[in-house]
């Protein structure tokens, strides 16, 4: 049973940059537990949602509630503070993984919990040696990141990510720099995140994932929600024509 509590509330929310109006009011409440699948073609706006949704990028309208509380006073003035608080509840995982070359493995873990002042050194090593368990990577905590495949590498990322306990995680394309062998195995961490119950908002190619692990599929297409619903019926049986041509298209 789906736990119906709202987690993520994002309303009506707008980016433009200049005059490029890339985002024009994208509305999407996520329950605790959901995994959703975000699809649509280049330069639908994609990774700006994301970004808006943990504010990389900071939206020119709009709003974002978490558990029902609003995450700004004045979401066009975010507070330090604010911002802090809605990064660490709300995780994202990149393309590209950004780790420190020269700290091994497991610092890069302790360093991220270290910078978000959580646990004492002992516990943060602890935790990040859980995780990389969590992830497959046990053996590879004391070697460097260039001594990581690249899906090794995402897969250290991810823990990276847990490791500060977000209540929700956005993934932005976590596999396209990856062969698919090992980008499988990059979903796969994925697919055991969403059965431990993690709410997941996933830009995505991979639509095999998408069909067996979403509980619902977005198709964001020109700044807007287009189609939305269950994989079973946006893949098989969509309401519009351009999402059949999208589909035919990356299928
Ligand atoms: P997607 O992830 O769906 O491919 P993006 O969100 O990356 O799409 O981009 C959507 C649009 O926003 C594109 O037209 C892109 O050029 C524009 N855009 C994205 N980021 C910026 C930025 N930092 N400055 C200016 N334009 C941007
Ligand atoms: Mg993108």
């Amino acid at each position: 049973m789906q736990d119906p509590r709202v987690l993520l509330d994002a309303e009506s929310i707008k980016k433009s940059f200049k005059d490029n109006e890339v985002l024009k009011g994208v509305t999407l409440k996520v329950h605790a537990g959901e995994v959703i699948a975000l699809i649509g073609p280049s330069g639908a706006g994609k990774s700006t949602f994301l970004r808006c949704l943990n504010y990389l990028e900071r939206p020119t309208g709009g709003a974002l509630s978490l558990d029902g509380q609003a995450a700004f006073v004045d979401p066009l003035k975010p507070s330090k503070t604010e911002l802090l608080k809605l990064r660490r509840r709300v995780g994202m995982v990149f393309q590209t993984f950004n780790l420190f070359p020269h700290l091994s493995v497991v610092k890069n873990i302790v360093l991220a919990q270290k910078l978000n002042g959580l646990r004492n050194a002992k516990e943060a090593e602890d935790y990040a040696l859980k995780l990389l368990g969590q992830v497959g990577l046990a053996d590879k905590a004391h070697a460097k990141p260039s001594e990581c495949s690249g899906g090794q590498q995402q897969r250290i990322a991810i823990a990276r990510a847990l490791s500060l306990d977000p209540e929700l995680m956005l993934f932005d394309e976590p596999t396209s720099a990856l062969d698919p062998e090992v980008g499988n195995d990059v979903l796969k961490v994925m697919r055991d995140l969403a059965d431990r119950g993690m709410t997941m908002i996933v830009v995505t190619h991979e639509m095999k994932f998408a069909e067996r692990v979403a509980d619902r599929v977005l198709l964001l297409d020109q700044g807007g929600i287009l189609e939305e619903g269950p994989p079973a019926q946006v893949f098989y049986n969509p309401t519009h024509e351009r999402t059949r041509t999208f589909l035919q298209a990356v299928l």
